[in-house]
């Protein structure tokens, strides 16, 4: 039995945290974790820009709602979820996601959770676990799947490392440099083609 795990922006949809940048105006928020591997010290720095700047939940959502798949991703997620099993293992956040989840056909996803205070304002977050797309993967591995994952930046490769194969998309060079054991593609058409071969089954495009 054999399962997909993919990663989300990025490699589905845009950066939400760099839209929404984009929107605002402010630089800052730009920086994701392809610049900045520490997952924590990258949501505290958002956090705090986000109340120097007086901007709650419902502004990021507003962005959010603007925003749309990448080119080519609705079909690439109907071509994987005809031969795969789908779960989306995402480091977003329940809040942030579910609008763009509707075009994708809401396929399953493990993400984490705001905690958000009665005016709107994001006072903290809370993993799901440590590590928690390795875990996932880990834990679909209990259940006798093997795993093939794709993901674009530095808090994918512990759950391209644990999968049975691990795919890089849409990765910067620093990252592909830095685990040359995974294959880096970079359109759908050739991330097609290496789920395929990853597969242990005879599946054809
Ligand atoms: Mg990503």
């Amino acid at each position: 039995m054999e399962l997909a795990c993919l990663d989300l922006e990025g490699v589905l949809i845009p950066e939400i945290w760099i839209a929404f940048a984009e929107k605002t105006g402010i630089d800052a928020l730009k920086a994701t974790t392809r610049d900045v591997p520490d997952y924590d010290v990258l949501m505290r720095q958002r956090l705090r820009l986000l109340d120097e700047h007086g901007l709650k939940l419902p502004d990021i959502q507003a962005v959010i709602a603007e925003l749309e798949p990448l080119e080519g991703a609705v079909d690439f997620v109907q071509w994987l979820r005809e031969r795969f099993q789908l779960v989306i293992l995402s480091d977003t956040f329940y809040e942030f996601a579910m609008p763009l989840m509707k075009p994708l056909g809401y396929p399953t996803l493990l993400c984490h959770k705001l905690v958000v205070d009665d005016d709107g304002r994001v006072v903290d977050y809370k993993l799901r676990q440590r590590d928690p797309k390795r875990q996932s993967v880990r834990a679909f591995q209990l259940l006798n799947y093997r795993v093939i994952a794709a993901g674009d930046s530095y808090n994918d490769t512990t759950m391209l490392g644990q999968a049975e194969s691990g795919i890089l998309f849409h990765a910067p060079q620093n990252v592909i440099d830095e685990f040359p054991q995974f294959p880096a593609v970079h359109t759908y058409d050739d991330l097609e083609a290496a789920f395929i071969k990853a597969s242990d089954r005879p599946l054809s495009l």
